[in-house]
């Protein structure tokens, strides 16, 4: 089974994308998260990528497209996977849609995680993750026991993501609307397209994905 979860920045793909891979053992790919791999680790992508991130724009779609159409390639990834954060606009969903039908490939599910706006600079302004083990945190809604410290693995590594800045925010949410949103009625048309509401508590709402990708 393969899966795209789409939302805005901060509707919690990322958490429900590994819920979902310990789950039904579908692997979570997040570009967003390869996209910071190869920022930290220097590479000619990660060089093109860092300033466009820190900016909220997004990274060319050939970059991203190839990075997506070799993972999935990959031995881990042909029982099924989660996109969380591609396709991000039309050009990408209609390269995703090439791709899939080049490998024979079908995508069973597109959820898309509806969360009010004005929650969303909170969110994200808000969450930090340890750099060891990778919990997430958050200064209101979860923060950690002790100060600086890693409750569950008491690193003192605490991060907080470069883009997660108020004004970065702002343009992340505004490119969502202008090219991602218009995704929507693309995976409606093609009757695939389920919703959740996240703004429900975490299990609840791997609780709605859960019914949908079991059904
Ligand atoms: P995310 O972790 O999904 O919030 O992504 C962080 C940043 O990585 C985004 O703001 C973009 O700059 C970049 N990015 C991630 N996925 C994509 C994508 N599919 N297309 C273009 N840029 C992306």
């Amino acid at each position: 089974m393969n899966i795209i979860l789409l939302g805005p920045p901060g509707a919690g793909k990322g958490t429900q994308a590994k819920m979902i891979e310990e789950k039904f053992g579908l692997v979570q790919l997040s570009t967003g998260d390869m996209l910071r791999a190869a920022v930290a680790e220097g590479t000619e992508i990660g060089k093109k990528a860092k300033g466009i991130m820190e900016r909220g724009d997004l990274v060319p779609d050939d970059i991203v497209v190839s990075i997506i159409a070799d993972r999935i390639d990959e031995d881990d990834c042909q029982d099924g996977f989660v996109l969380d954060g591609f396709p991000r606009n039309a050009a990408q969903a209609q390269a995703l849609d090439v791709m899939l039908a080049e490998k024979g490939i079908g995508l069973q599910h597109v959820i898309e995680m509806k969360v009010d706006a004005d929650v969303l600079v909170e969110r994200i302004t808000g969450r930090y993750t340890c750099g060891s083990c990778g919990a997430g945190y958050h200064d209101i809604y979860k923060p950690v026991a002790k100060d600086g410290v890693c409750d569950n693995c008491g690193s003192e590594d605490l991060k907080r993501r470069p883009d997660d800045t108020a004004e970065t925010v702002r343009s992340r949410l505004e490119v969502y609307s202008r090219e991602t949103e218009p995704l929507l009625p693309y995976y409606g048309e093609k009757a695939i397209l389920r919703q959740v509401d996240g703004m429900a508590a975490m299990d609840a709402v791997a609780q709605s994905i859960n019914s949908i990708l079991a059904a």
